[in-house]
């Protein structure tokens, strides 16, 4: 990137708006290693005087949560003051080089700017691509059997799954790259006892979601009453696992170096009237569009068992 590495980084004003941000980014950026972050932090190697200086000004936590562009002005502002010397408080001697981050939609995507004392050096993006309703798939559904095998990619089928790439290369964007669920880690499921029958379900191969009797409405996530009545004996249900995709998008450059991408996060309607927060895998990349329909799989994940959708189409050729 501009011919500078990691090592020439004067200081770094990184998106910091919670707390854990500073430790991912610092490993996601390969500032360090994977699961050394926190040490390196701990050690003092972030502090004004130290290794790499990071966002001296205390952030966004100690000021204020203005979202996410206001928060990436306010960084290039003090990383500009960094450059020019002019900083107030804990001004970096010498520095020559800043680099400023920005993040957002649940760390889906970075903005990385380089920035030297009198000009900017580099930008880096990630990049998503999401659906619109122009572009709506009209595929029929097919009577469920909703515990179909995770779809294979056929033989033609582009394998673009990389782990991480480094911040400023070129952005992937390869229609043909296979959607596949990811090989490990993933967060370990949390289950309660409101949220255990969901997994309990899965693991058995079903799509498990609440009902409220009274209302006559789904409900999902878990929760311990109705939203709409807050009447406490919420059913479960069995779901057809039979869907439409609402809203997707795919991620090309993984927030998290054991992340593989693409991967394509996706909000999917169900047919009993809910939606859920899920993944697309089997299939390519351009077979995603807002509208398509989908049937639900289940992935085995580091001990879990977790529910994605697959094209209706995909998992019918599977049975
Ligand atoms: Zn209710």
């Amino acid at each position: 990137m501009a011919g500078l590495g990691r090592n020439d980084v004067d200081v770094a004003e990184l998106y910091d708006p919670f707390s854990f941000e500073i430790i991912r980014q610092l490993e996601a950026f390969r500032f360090c290693a994977e699961g050394e972050a926190a040490g390196f932090v701990l050690d003092g190697h972030i502090s004004p005087d130290a290794t790499l200086p990071v966002t001296t000004d205390g952030g966004v936590l100690s000021f204020s949560h203005p979202g996410a562009s206001a928060q990436m002005l306010q960084r290039v502002i003090r990383a500009a003051q960094q450059l020019r010397g002019t900083c107030a408080t804990n001004q970096v001697s010498g520095a020559e080089v800043a680099f400023v981050s920005n993040g957002g939609a649940g760390a889906l995507f970075s903005d990385v700017l380089l920035l030297g004392a009198d000009h900017v050096v580099a930008v880096g993006k990630s990049r998503s691509v999401g659906g619109s309703r122009a572009n709506a798939d009209a595929s029929s559904s097919t009577p469920a059997n909703a515990l179909s095998s995770v779809p294979s990619p056929p033989a033609t089928s582009a394998t673009a799954a990389t782990s991480g790439s480094e911040v400023g290369e070129a952005v992937i964007s390869d229609p043909q790259a296979w959607l596949a669920p990811q090989p490990q880690g993933i967060a370990p499921t949390m289950t309660n006892p409101v949220s255990a029958p969901l997994w309990e379900g899965a693991a058995a191969g079903e799509l498990r979601y609440q009902f409220c009797e009274a209302c006559e409405i789904p409900v999902m996530d878990p929760q311990p009453a109705c939203p709409q009545c807050l009447v406490q004996s919420l059913a479960w249900r069995i779901s057809e696992g039979l869907g439409e995709i609402e809203s997707y998008s795919v991620v090309w450059r993984a927030p998290l170096p054991r992340l593989e991408v693409p991967y394509a996060p996706a909000i999917v309607r169900l047919d009993e009237g809910y939606s859920m927060l899920t993944n697309i895998t089997g299939c390519q990349v351009g077979d995603l569009a807002v509208g398509k329909r989908v049937t639900v799989h289940f992935a085995e994940i580091d001990g879990a068992t977790l529910p994605y959708f697959a094209p209706s189409e995909h998992t019918d050729q599977q049975r």
